[in-house]
């Protein structure tokens, strides 16, 4: 039976991440039950908002809201994003008036989340407070953070025959461009002035185990780590940090993240990514590291930088493989 700590932290970013959280609080209500239907364990997420945009006047925090309505069973099972059920007559208007962006899914449900939101931040609140009233409706049965309250958002260094050399959001890349054109770098516009958000590195410090889901390790993970002092403290906690590959096969299971990797010329494999995050031991980022049964290959080389690594079916097909998965991951950092 496996073990099950008092308290976990997830770094994560939208799809992947928000997955990859079903099956973990499903295995812990199973080993740890609070009485209720919940866990007894505390699960705190740091969100990533490198994503963020303003969009007509809103400010939408994609990642923050696809945990948050995945884990509060109001996600549209179909497209992994945005509300179940949802319409577009907002956004079909908006671009009736002729004004952009008009590539920018904006649900009506959405929209509400939207709105609240940029009222809030507008009256004061930070994101922090906003995120978690926001939670107060969807009860996603973890402590969800943004990982800062500054904007820090991610763009995407791009070069076109017409266009020149350019740096676009990466929105913009990703859901106009479907990551086509070649990055040739990513940088995060405010990242020097954001600081981790109240609770952050707490979350790493005071915890028992640190998780690096199957998330983007670029533009999701990647994006945490640049808030100035988030790697520091995942390099200092006294807690085991493990990660689970986003890369199976030498693919990404879903989406764009070799486009990413590609950029910062690192290798579309789990031994890549996981030599990227380093071990550490040895100055970097985990300790322990599963790989998909597919790529069992790679566990020595990946032994030899000295980080842990076990082969496991790594496929969130159902919430019953998603929980086994979150299963091996807190048995094996904790043994
Ligand atoms: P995003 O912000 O919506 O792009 O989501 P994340 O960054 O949290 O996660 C995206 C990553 O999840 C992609 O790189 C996928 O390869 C990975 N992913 C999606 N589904 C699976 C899965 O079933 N297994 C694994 N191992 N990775 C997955
Ligand atoms: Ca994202």
């Amino acid at each position: 039976m496996t073990s099950a700590p008092a308290r976990v932290t997830v770094l994560s970013g939208g799809i992947g991440g928000a997955r990859f959280l079903v099956g973990l609080l499903a295995h812990l209500r199973q080993v740890n039950p609070d009485g209720q239907g919940g866990t007894l364990t505390a699960v705190t997420v740091i969100g990533n908002t490198g994503d963020d945009i303003w969009v007509h006047g809103v400010r939408v925090c994609p990642d923050l809201d696809t945990v948050m309505y995945t884990l509060g069973d109001g996600i549209s099972r179909e497209r992994g994003w945005g509300r179940e059920g949802e319409t577009f007559s907002a956004k079909d208007e908006l671009a009736a008036y002729g004004v952009e962006p008009t590539w920018f899914g904006l649900g009506d449900k959405d929209l509400a989340t939207h709105l609240i939101r940029t009222q809030s931040l507008q009256s004061g609140f930070t994101l922090t407070e906003v995120t978690a009233a926001l939670c107060d409706r969807w009860q996603p049965g973890v402590t969800l953070l943004p990982m800062s309250n500054e904007r820090a958002e991610t763009h995407v260094v791009v070069e076109t025959e017409d266009e020149g050399r350019r740096a676009i959001h990466f929105q913009e890349w990703w859901i106009r461009y479907r990551a086509s054109l070649p990055a040739q770098g990513f940088v995060m516009v405010g990242i020097d002035e954001a600081k981790p958000a109240p609770g952050v590195l707490e979350a790493i410090h005071d915890t028992d185990l640190v998780i690096l889901p199957p998330s983007n390790p670029v533009v999701s993970i990647g994006a945490i780590l640049q808030v100035p002092g988030i790697a520091e403290a995942i390099r200092t906690t006294k807690a085991p940090v493990v990660g689970l590959s986003p890369i199976v096969g030498d693919a990404p299971v879903r989406g764009m993240a070799d486009a990413c990797l590609t950029a910062l010329n690192i290798e579309t494999t789990a031994t890549a990514v996981a030599l990227h995050y380093g071990a550490r031991s040895n100055g970097g980022l985990i300790d322990a590291w599963l790989v998909d049964t597919q790529d069992a290959l790679s566990v020595a080389v990946i032994e030899e930088s000295g980080i842990r690594t076990r082969a496991i079916p790594l496929m969130m097909t159902d919430v019953d493989a998603t929980a086994a998965m979150a299963a091996q991951a807190i048995d094996f950092a904790t043994s």
